[in-house]
C-alpha cells in the first residue's frame, strides 16, 4: 500500500501523470452497467468529431446495446466524462480525509484491543470453570468410595457434572476467536473510503473498474443518470459521516499515545463519539458478506 503523497512523488520521479494505459482495455465501465429501460448491457465506443481547427476530437461514449428484440429502447448515449462525473459524485458521498480516517482507525483499534482483553478474561474464566468441573468429577469417585455419598447421590452428581462440563465446552467453542477480523475489514473499508476519489481520478482503467466494483453493484443507466446500490459497509460509513465530521474537533484529542478510551477525561466523556464507533464496530462484527476491497 502506498499513500497518496508517495504516489504523487513516484509519478513526479517518473515524470508522467498516472500509469500508462494498456491499449487492449480502453473502456473502464463496460460489462458493469445495465440499461434502465430495456435491461441490456451498456457498451462503449470511440467516436471522432471534426475539430474546428482541423483534425479530430476523440471521445468515448457509452450506450445501450439494445439487444432485447422485443423492446424498443429509446435511451441515448452519454459521454464518458459525464459518466465519470456522476461516479465521482457517488464516491464523494463516502469520502473522509486521510487524517480523520487515521483517527477513526486508531479509535477502532483501541476498541478491538479492549474487546480482546474482555474476551480473553471471559475465556480464562470459562476455562477455570471447566477445570474445576473436571476436578470435582475426579473427586466424586473418591467421595463415593469413602462412603460419603450413596450410589444414587453419586449418579445424580456425576450426571450434573457431565452436563456442566458439556455446557462449558460449548461456551468455549462459542467464544473461541469471536474477536475476529472485523478490524481488518473495517480498516480496508475506511482506507478505501478515504482514497477512492483520488485513485478514481489518477488511477488506471483497471483501478477505476476495481473501485466502482468495490463501491457498488447493480449499476443502472437511465436517462443519462447512473444509479447504483452502494455496498453495505460504505452505506454505514455514509450514514456515520455527518456524525464523524461533527466530532472532528474532538478527534484531534485522540493522540497516538492514547491506549484506552479512558485515557483522557474528555475522551471518556465523549459518548456520542464512542457510540458512533460502537455502531460501526457492531456492523463490522456481524458483516459476513465477502467482497474484494482493493488496496489503494
Ligand atoms: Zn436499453
Amino acid at each position: 500500500m502506498i499513500t497518496v503523497s508517495e504516489f504523487d512523488r513516484v509519478q513526479e520521479l517518473l515524470g508522467q501523470e498516472g500509469k500508462p494505459r494498456p491499449h487492449y482495455k480502453r473502456f473502464a465501465y463496460t460489462g458493469l452497467v445495465r440499461c434502465g429501460e430495456c435491461g441490456s448491457m451498456v457498451t462503449a465506443e470511440d467516436k471522432k468529431k471534426p475539430a474546428k481547427n482541423g483534425g479530430f476530437f476523440k471521445y468515448i461514449y457509452y450506450h445501450c446495446t439494445k439487444r432485447k428484440p422485443h423492446i424498443k429502447c429509446n435511451q441515448s448515449c452519454i459521454r464518458e466524462e459525464e459518466l465519470e462525473e456522476q461516479i465521482k459524485d457517488l464516491l464523494s458521498t463516502i469520502h473522509i480525509s486521510e487524517k480523520k480516517t487515521q483517527v477513526i482507525l486508531r479509535a477502532l483499534k483501541i476498541m478491538h484491543k479492549e474487546e480482546s482483553a474482555t474476551q480473553n478474561a471471559r475465556l480464562d474464566s470459562i476455562q477455570k470453570s471447566y477445570k474445576n468441573a473436571q476436578n470435582r468429577l475426579n473427586n466424586l469417585l473418591s467421595i463415593r468410595l469413602e462412603g460419603l455419598i450413596n450410589d444414587e447421590e453419586y449418579k445424580i452428581k456425576k450426571n450434573q457434572l457431565i452436563i456442566e462440563k458439556a455446557q462449558l465446552e460449548e461456551k468455549l467453542q462459542d467464544n473461541n476467536g469471536r474477536v475476529g477480523d472485523w478490524l481488518d475489514v473495517a480498516e480496508k473499508t475506511f482506507n478505501f473510503a478515504s482514497r477512492a476519489s483520488y485513485w478514481f481520478e489518477h488511477g488506471t482503467i483497471e483501478d477505476k473498474k476495481a473501485i466502482i466494483q468495490c463501491f457498488g453493484s447493480n449499476f443502472i443507466l437511465k436517462d443519462k443518470n447512473l444509479h447504483a446500490e452502494i455496498r453495505q459497509p460504505f452505506v454505514v460509513i455514509k450514514d456515520c459521516l455527518t456524525g464523524l465530521e461533527k466530532e472532528s474537533n474532538r478527534l484531534e484529542l485522540l493522540q497516538t499515545t492514547t491506549q484506552s478510551r479512558g485515557d483522557t477525561p474528555i475522551l471518556s466523556q465523549n459518548s456520542s463519539w464512542w457510540s458512533l464507533l460502537d455502531h460501526i464496530r457492531t456492523f463490522f462484527e456481524s458483516f459476513q458478506e465477502e467482497f474484494f476491497i482493493p488496496t489503494l
